[in-house]
């Protein structure tokens, strides 16, 4: 029998697929320092971005045959080491694009008219003092003609930029590997239309010089790719959104951007060490957070779960 730990939960139509085909799918969380006595006794886990599936504990598992990472990023599992030893390695690289886009758009607006920080002082002090927020929150930009910068423009950057274009954005996108390509905007199953819009990217350094909001959207590089300098390049006033992965954007260096000014404010979905987040971030009135929640829509969890019970059952057949 095919024992799979799905550690950080699974969409229930994937895990019924997976039982239909004969395994049995614990969703019960293990805590990480519990794995080591558990896992062994699997033959494949599913984590989401929470577990850490690293050497030690692959050491302790010699009948682990598939890890499966359900979203994009794998900085939590010791890819290589894995592969090394035989074990498939597999994640859902598509499924969450979407997703991740619409939570930056939403940002976007967010940061543009203070949402984040007008819903937590109208809740507390709205009813006192309305005219007073009414003023305070009164100066907020239109988004539409603004300048959208795009560093890594892969599936979720390509994504996004077919959003922004929807809402009249200009959109200026940067990778390491030079593109031309056609982004369609509109959807043509629903609306029976779409318009393709070639996009040829641009350098890191154009992004930077002409952006009104830069959002980043690179694997994990190990180090920040903006920090102090690359924000002293950009306009003052910017935008920041990452939504990538936590130290992308040096944290301290964005702290000190926000207390000067030159960003006008942040919207960050992922931290360094989460789940313990530099409570200056998460403080600052000019930050928008959310807990890590890009690829989690109801849509995407259900992507991403079928996925999932297509290649389990590709990979070890109905039993
Ligand atoms: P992708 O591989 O499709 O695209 C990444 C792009 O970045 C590639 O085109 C690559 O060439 C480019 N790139 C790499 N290093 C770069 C650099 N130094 N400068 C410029 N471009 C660079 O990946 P994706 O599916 O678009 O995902 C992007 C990121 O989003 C990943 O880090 C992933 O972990 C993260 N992500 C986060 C969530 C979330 O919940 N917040 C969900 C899904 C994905």
């Amino acid at each position: 029998m095919i024992k799979i730990l799905a550690n950080d939960g699974l969409e229930a139509d994937g895990k019924l697929l997976m039982e239909e085909a004969g395994f049995v799918v614990e969703t019960n969380k293990v805590a990480q320092d519990q794995l080591k006595d558990i896992l062994p006794t699997y033959d494949a886990i599913i984590v989401r971005s929470a577990t850490k599936v690293r050497k030690e504990l692959i050491d302790l598992c010699p009948n682990l045959k598939l890890i499966a990472r359900a979203g994009v990023g794998m900085d939590n599992i010791d890819v290589e080491y894995a592969r090394s030893k035989g074990i498939k390695v597999i994640n859902t690289p598509r499924a969450s694009s979407k997703a991740v886009a619409e939570l930056v758009m939403t940002q976007i607006f967010t940061l543009a008219r203070f949402l984040h920080i007008a819903n937590r002082e109208m809740a507390q002090v709205g009813g006192t003092q309305f005219k007073e927020l009414k003023k305070k929150y009164s100066n907020g930009i239109q988004v539409s003609g603004r300048t959208l910068g795009i560093i890594g423009f892969g599936r979720i950057g390509q994504e996004l930029a077919r959003l922004a274009m929807g809402i009249g954005m200009q959109v200026l996108a940067t990778d390491l590997n030079d593109m031309e390509m056609d982004i369609h905007i509109g959807t043509p199953d629903v609306q029976n239309a779409a318009l393709a819009v070639k996009i040829k990217t641009v350098s890191f350094e154009k992004v930077l010089r002409e952006s009104d909001f830069i959002s980043v959207h690179v694997p994990s590089i190990g180090k920040a790719l903006i920090g102090t300098e690359e924000i002293g390049r950009m306009q003052d006033g910017v935008y920041l959104i990452n939504t990538s992965r936590g130290g992308v954007i040096d944290e301290q260096a964005l702290l000190d951007a926000l207390e000067s000014g030159k960003v006008a404010g942040a919207a960050l979905d992922v931290f360094v060490n989460e789940p313990n987040i530099e409570p200056r971030l998460l403080n600052h009135p000019a930050v928008s957070a959310t807990p890590h929640i890009g690829a989690s829509t109801v849509e995407a969890q259900h992507n991403i779960a079928l996925e999932l019970a297509d290649a389990f059952i590709d990979f070890f057949g109905e039993v």
